[in-house]
């Protein structure tokens, strides 16, 4: 694996801050909160709060989702020089992290019955800003047309990718792709050979962003059908949308220098407290207490990585960040989207979303 000596020496977490707009369901009844940035501080100041962070990009509610992945581009060139990249969007719950990973409305525009025409226009139009299309979608279609570059560079590279998507939901990893029932959670393993692994975790080869989309897609759906049938939020469960990347130098003969390195794309959970009532309706306080735990030891493993301590870094604590072990040392790039709201009600975990991005960086 190669290395790049100027971005190891940068290699700490990469803090971005997004504040959605208030909604039209807000803006009649509350007020928004004054977030201002300047140089690479972002200004909370309302009432009894007072909060500067720090961070490496703050997009405010004028960003589009364009201008979010251009800070990205960087990194997925470097996956295909053996890096591996983590995006974790993290936040309440309706602060914007599925519009931020996945997006909104062009699902319409991009339905399974649409003509390859069509999803390939949607494609070729996604820097325009009329189109939604998150981080996710924006980052298969990327990471295709770099390694078609890649492979006009240098006609003698092999180049594989394979796309998994999977679900925490309290501590058990479901298959997206495959168990569309979600009954059947997988467990982690370890290996000298394969690392860490989830084990029966389907990894689906793909040639094309169209039909990674697809899967993409088909992932979503049963987030969502299982969320309803089981009458659980969907709010309450980790995705990791992954793309495997296997480079292989035809030239070189050893057969030893299979590069394989990974995109890990997450949709966290909503970091919000618990709230009494929730927990008084019964049944859900395990599923509380182990949200809380994976986005605490989340929280611990970032600060450990980025304040380089010599301390054993407490990946094992939770199903998240024992997945993402390996994605996480080494040559990595690790990024953290913080999204808050900007309505005044939910001044509280706007604030604890701030400085959990703070302690990140
Ligand atoms: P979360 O996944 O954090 O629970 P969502 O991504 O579902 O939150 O966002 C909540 C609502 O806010 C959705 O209706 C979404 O379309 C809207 N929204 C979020 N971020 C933005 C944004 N940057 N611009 C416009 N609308 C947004
Ligand atoms: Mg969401």
């Amino acid at each position: 694996v190669s290395t790049n000596p100027s971005l190891s020496t940068d290699s700490k977490v990469k803090v971005f801050i997004r504040s959605r707009p208030l909604l039209p369901s807000e803006s009649a009844q509350e007020s928004s909160i004054q977030i201002s940035k300047q140089d690479n501080l972002l200004m909370l100041n309302e009432g009894n709060y007072s909060i500067q962070t720090t961070f490496d990009k703050a997009f405010l509610s004028e960003d589009t989702q364009a201008e979010v992945f251009q800070e990205f581009q960087n990194p997925i060139a470097q996956v295909l020089e053996g890096y591996n990249f983590t995006i974790f969007a993290y936040g309440q719950t309706g602060s914007g992290k599925t519009y931020t990973m996945f997006g909104s409305d062009w699902e319409n525009m991009t339905s399974k019955s649409d003509r390859v025409q069509k999803q390939q226009t949607f494609f070729e139009q996604l820097d325009t800003d009329e189109n939604y299309a998150g981080i996710i979608p924006r980052t298969i279609y990327y990471l295709f047309n770099s390694v078609e570059q890649k492979k006009k560079e240098n006609s003698n590279l092999s180049i594989q990718i394979y796309c998994s998507f999977l679900q925490i939901y309290n501590e058990k990893i479901y298959d997206l792709l495959q168990d569309n029932n979600l009954n059947k959670p997988l467990g982690i393993h370890e290996s000298k050979l394969d690392g860490i692994f989830v084990e029966g975790l389907s990894e689906y080869q793909v040639q094309h962003y169209i039909d990674t989309l697809q899967l993409m897609k088909r992932g979503e759906r049963n987030r969502t059908i299982r969320s309803t049938s089981m009458n659980a939020k969907s709010s309450r469960s980790h995705t990791i949308f992954q793309l495997i990347i296997e480079t292989f130098d035809e030239s070189q003969q050893d057969g030893g220098n299979i590069k394989r390195s990974r995109i890990n794309l997450c949709d966290l959970a909503g970091s919000e407290k618990i709230n009494k009532s929730e927990v008084m309706a019964g049944g859900h306080l395990n599923e509380l207490r182990n949200i809380n735990l994976s986005l605490t030891t989340l929280g611990k493993v970032i600060h450990s990585l980025s304040s380089k301590s010599k301390l054993p870094i407490p990946f094992r604590e939770s199903k998240l960040t024992r997945i993402l072990q390996e994605s996480l040392i080494g040559n990595t790039i690790t990024c953290i989207v913080a999204t808050i709201s900007p309505s005044i009600d939910n001044i509280d975990e706007t604030v604890s979303t701030l400085k959990f991005a703070e302690r990140a960086r």
